[in-house]
C-alpha cells in the first residue's frame, strides 16, 4: 500500500488526509499540537467563513498574489465543491453578505469535527502531539520525515501542510519554511497580511470599538490612489479594523515608507449636496439647537465630539447661525475624514502570511515539488494570499484537495 504522511492538521492537512485516503493510500496525519485545527477554530471570529459563494471567476479577482497558479486547484475542488463537501459531511451552512459561507451553527467547531470524523471513517491514522523536526529525503526524493523524538516515519510521499507564521500560538511557526529551504525551494519574503491598520491621529482611540457597517475607503500616496473599496470599518485603540482595513493591508506594505493617507467617506450612500440638504433638513428641524446637540440623527454618539472638534464649528453655537462656509466644512469632512497610516499591524495580529515557497517550483495541477519527488505543499505555506470574505480557507481546501489527490 503506498504510505503518505501529512505534516500539520489543519485546514489543508485534513483536507489531503481526507483526499489522499479516498485513493486508498494508507495516510498518516501528524499534527504537532494537542489538538487538530487551531486555527481552524479562531477563524471568522469562531464562526469560520469556509468558503465564498461568489462565481468561480470572481475567486481569481479575490486572490491578490498568484492568482494564475490556481487555475487547476480552483477548478479542481471550487468552492461550490467545497460547499456540497462540507453539507455532506453534516454540515449545514449559510450563505452572509458578501455571499460568505458559514455553519448554519455559527460553531468552527462544527467544522473541525466533521473533517475528524471523516479522517476516522477513512481510516485515517492521526497522530496529535507529533511534532515533524525535518524531512528525509535522498537522491532528490522523499522518503519520509524526522520526528522531534528522534524516531523515524517512513513513507512515500509527503505533504507539508504546516501553514505561515500568523497567529503563531495556533502552531504556525514556519517550520516547512526552513524545510523547504534546506530541499532547495525559494521561500519568498514573509510578511503579515490582512491585519488592522495603526493611525496616528488620536481620534481613533476615542472613537474604540465603534464599527461602521458601510464606510468608503480610499487609501492615498501624495495624489495617487492606491485603494478604494467600501466596507465595514472598526477604530480600534491604535488605529482602523475591520473587514475593509485588512483588504486594503494586503496592497499597503510596499507603499508604507512613502507615507500614506487614508480617506474616509462617512457617508457614501448621499453626494456632498444630498448630504448638505440632509443637514440643512436636520438643522431647521432643529432649530433653537447648539450644534453640539444637532448631530444625533446622523452620526453614532461616540464620533459626535470628533467631528464637532475637527469641524471648528463652535459646539455652542445654535444651528440656525451656522454659515453656509461651516456647514461645507462639515460636509467635506464627512465625506473625506482623513487618517495618516503610521504602520501595520505584527504576526500576532495578521490573518495571513504574505509571501511563501515560491510556486514556480510547484506543479500546479499537482501541488508537487519540482525539485523532490514525492514531496507536496498545500494551503498557506505557498506563495498564496488572497483577501478577507473566505477566500484563504478555499485557497487551503483546493490545494489540499489536490496535494490528496496525487500524493
Ligand atoms: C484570526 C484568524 C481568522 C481567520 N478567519 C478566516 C476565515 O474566516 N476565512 C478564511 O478563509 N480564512 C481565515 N483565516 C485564514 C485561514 O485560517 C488560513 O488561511 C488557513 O488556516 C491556512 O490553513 P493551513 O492548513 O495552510 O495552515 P494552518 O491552519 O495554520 O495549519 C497548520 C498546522 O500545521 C501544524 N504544524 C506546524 N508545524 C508543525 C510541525 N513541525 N509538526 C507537526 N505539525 C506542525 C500546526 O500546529 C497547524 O495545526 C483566518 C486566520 C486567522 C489567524
Amino acid at each position: 500500500m503506498h504510505k503518505v504522511i501529512v505534516v500539520g492538521g489543519g485546514a489543508a492537512g485534513m483536507m489531503a488526509a481526507i483526499q489522499s485516503a479516498k485513493k486508498g493510500n494508507q495516510v498518516l496525519l501528524l499534527e504537532k499540537n494537542e489538538r487538530l485545527g487551531k486555527k481552524l477554530f479562531i477563524t471568522g471570529k469562531g464562526r469560520c467563513n469556509v468558503t465564498n459563494g461568489c462565481d468561480i471567476e470572481e475567486l481569481f479577482g479575490k486572490v491578490v498574489t498568484n492568482h494564475r497558479f490556481l487555475y487547476s486547484s480552483f477548478y479542481s475542488f471550487t468552492n461550490q465543491d467545497a460547499i456540497d463537501f462540507f453539507e455532506e459531511l453534516g454540515v449545514p451552512l449559510k450563505r452572509e453578505r458578501g455571499d460568505r459561507i458559514f455553519p448554519v451553527s455559527d460553531h468552527s467547531s462544527d467544522v473541525i469535527r466533521a473533517l475528524d470524523r471523516e479522517m476516522d471513517r477513512l481510516g485515517v491514522d492521526v497522530r496529535l502531539n507529533a511534532e515533524v523536526k525535518n524531512l528525509i529525503i535522498e537522491d532528490n526524493c522523499i522518503i519520509g520525515v524526522k520526528m522531534a523524538n528522534g524516531k523515524t516515519e517512513k513513507a512515500d510521499s509527503v505533504i507539508v501542510t504546516t501553514g505561515g507564521l500568523s497567529y503563531p500560538s495556533t502552531g504556525s511557526t514556519g517550520d516547512g519554511f526552513r524545510w523547504a529551504k534546506d530541499a532547495g525551494h525559494k521561500v519568498t519574503e514573509l510578511t503579515p497580511s490582512l491585519v488592522p491598520v495603526h493611525i496616528k491621529e488620536e481620534w481613533c482611540k476615542q472613537m474604540m470599538g465603534l464599527s461602521l457597517r458601510n464606510t468608503g475607503f480610499k487609501a492615498l500616496v501624495g495624489k495617487k490612489k492606491i485603494y478604494e473599496e467600501q466596507g465595514e470599518l472598526l477604530f480600534t485603540h491604535f488605529g482602523i479594523s475591520g473587514p475593509v482595513v485588512l483588504s486594503f493591508s494586503a496592497y499597503a506594505n510596499k507603499y508604507l515608507e512613502k507615507g500614506i493617507t487614508v480617506i474616509l467617506d462617512l457617508k457614501p450612500a448621499m453626494s456632498k449636496e444630498q448630504l448638505d440638504a440632509r443637514i440643512l433638513r436636520d438643522f431647521a428641524d432643529k432649530i433653537n439647537k447648539q450644534f453640539k446637540n444637532s448631530l444625533d440623527d446622523l452620526l453614532p454618539k461616540k464620533m459626535i465630539p470628533i467631528i464637532i472638534e475637527r469641524s471648528a464649528i463652535s459646539p455652542e453655537k445654535k444651528v440656525n447661525e451656522i454659515t453656509k462656509e461651516e456647514r461645507t466644512r462639515l460636509v467635506t469632512l464627512l465625506k473625506e475624514f482623513d487618517l495618516t497610516v503610521t504602520g501595520l499591524g505584527n504576526w500576532r495580529e495578521a490573518i495571513i502570511t504574505k509571501g511563501g515557497i515560491a510556486v514556480k517550483e510547484i506543479d500546479p495541477g499537482t501541488m508537487e515539488s519540482k525539485l523532490v519527488s514525492g514531496l507536496y505543499f498545500a494551503g498557506e505555506i505557498l506563495d498564496l494570499d488572497a483577501l478577507t470574505g473566505g477566500y484563504n480557507l478555499q485557497i487551503a481546501w483546493s490545494t489540499a484537495y489536490l496535494a490528496g489527490q496525487n500524493a
